[in-house]
């Protein structure tokens, strides 16, 4: 249920970046997203609870596009940074301390909409 929540999440960022352009509503054709490896999301289903979200709104028929962020953790020790593995219970390989700081693999992050502005209706002539 994971997914559901930061599809909540992500629905209530883009109604805040929706009225920037108030009063017109943008046409989105495209999401793109930014998801930490470490987040635990699965992007083929937050993928499908966002299709089934965005239904009948605003944002019907708009794609999310997933970019994995990866995992990458710095060393208390040494300072150097790694990737942790839970192979290994997330320690650092050079000095074998637990994992405390992250320096990505958290994010959940619109990068960028692909949109258009629908063009005020004029008569036809
Ligand atoms: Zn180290």
């Amino acid at each position: 249920m994971h997914e559901v929540d930061m599809t909540r999440c992500l629905l209530l960022s883009m109604q805040s970046w929706r009225q920037r352009h108030d009063p017109a509503t943008p046409l989105v054709s495209r999401v793109h997203l930014q998801v930490g490896q470490f987040t635990c999301v699965e992007p083929e289903q937050l993928c499908f609870t966002w299709s089934v979200a965005v239904q009948g709104s605003w944002l019907d028929g708009a794609q999310l596009e997933i970019e994995t962020v990866p995992l990458v953790g710095r060393c208390i020790a040494c300072g150097g940074t790694y990737q942790p593995e839970v192979a290994n219970a997330y320690q650092s390989p050079c000095c074998r301390q637990p994992l405390e700081e992250i320096i990505s693999g958290r994010e959940l992050r619109i990068r960028s909409v692909d949109y258009t502005l629908p063009t005020p209706s004029s008569p036809i002539a």
